[in-house]
């Protein structure tokens, strides 16, 4: 990313009364990881709290299990000069009255999206992880029937359901999911990387 842009980011402050609002009362603290040329583009939702206070993406069980999912170690993960990991907010939102993560910001993504996508450039896949990620590039559905009709999308684009322990029922309900989606996935990555 060119510097002034990624000054720019991490400077920006749109969310920060919204944010000091939370029950974490936390300040804005942009997570983004982008390097023109990657070939990978994986498109969440926001940090979470843990990510939050590491400064990386997908530091968290959610990271493990999407790891798994593409059937790549941490060290391939965080190569930035294969995989941009772009979420459609780039700072931890607080947590519901439930304790369940805030939807991301929708000032993010109409602030800044569209720049950094430019910036990364054209890319051989995209994995649109949860329902934020897919509304924005494919239109609003509900997250089983866009994953369910993934075949539509493959190989360049993959929905796949968000990667967080809240989702183990769907994964359980769906287990097309594993069986039939994810080998194609996997062997995608492998091509792609
Ligand atoms: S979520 Fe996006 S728009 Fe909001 S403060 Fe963070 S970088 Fe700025």
């Amino acid at each position: 990313m060119t510097a002034a842009l990624f000054e720019d980011i991490s400077a920006c402050r749109l969310c920060a009364e919204r944010f000091a609002a939370t029950a974490t009362a936390h300040a804005p603290r942009p997570v983004v990881w982008v390097r023109p040329g990657a070939r990978l583009l994986i498109v969440g939702q926001a940090p979470g709290a843990r990510v939050h206070a590491s400064g990386r993406p997908f530091t968290d069980p959610s990271g493990d299990r999407l790891r798994d999912w593409m059937g790549v170690d941490a060290e391939t993960f965080y190569d930035r000069d294969r995989i941009a990991i772009l979420p459609m907010a780039f700072c931890f939102p607080g947590y519901d009255a439930k304790g369940s993560d805030l939807p991301p910001p929708a000032i993010c993504a109409q602030t800044w999206r569209q720049r950094v996508l430019d910036h990364l450039g054209p890319v051989d896949l995209t994995l649109l992880v949860g329902g934020a990620a897919q509304r924005w590039h494919l239109g609003a559905r509900s997250v089983t029937d866009t994953v369910r009709e993934w075949q539509m999308h493959a190989p360049g684009v993959f929905p796949l359901p968000h990667p967080s322990w809240r989702n183990t029922g769907w994964l359980k309900r769906n287990p097309w999911f594993e069986a039939d989606l994810l080998p194609v996935l996997r062997a995608r990555v492998k091509e792609v990387l």
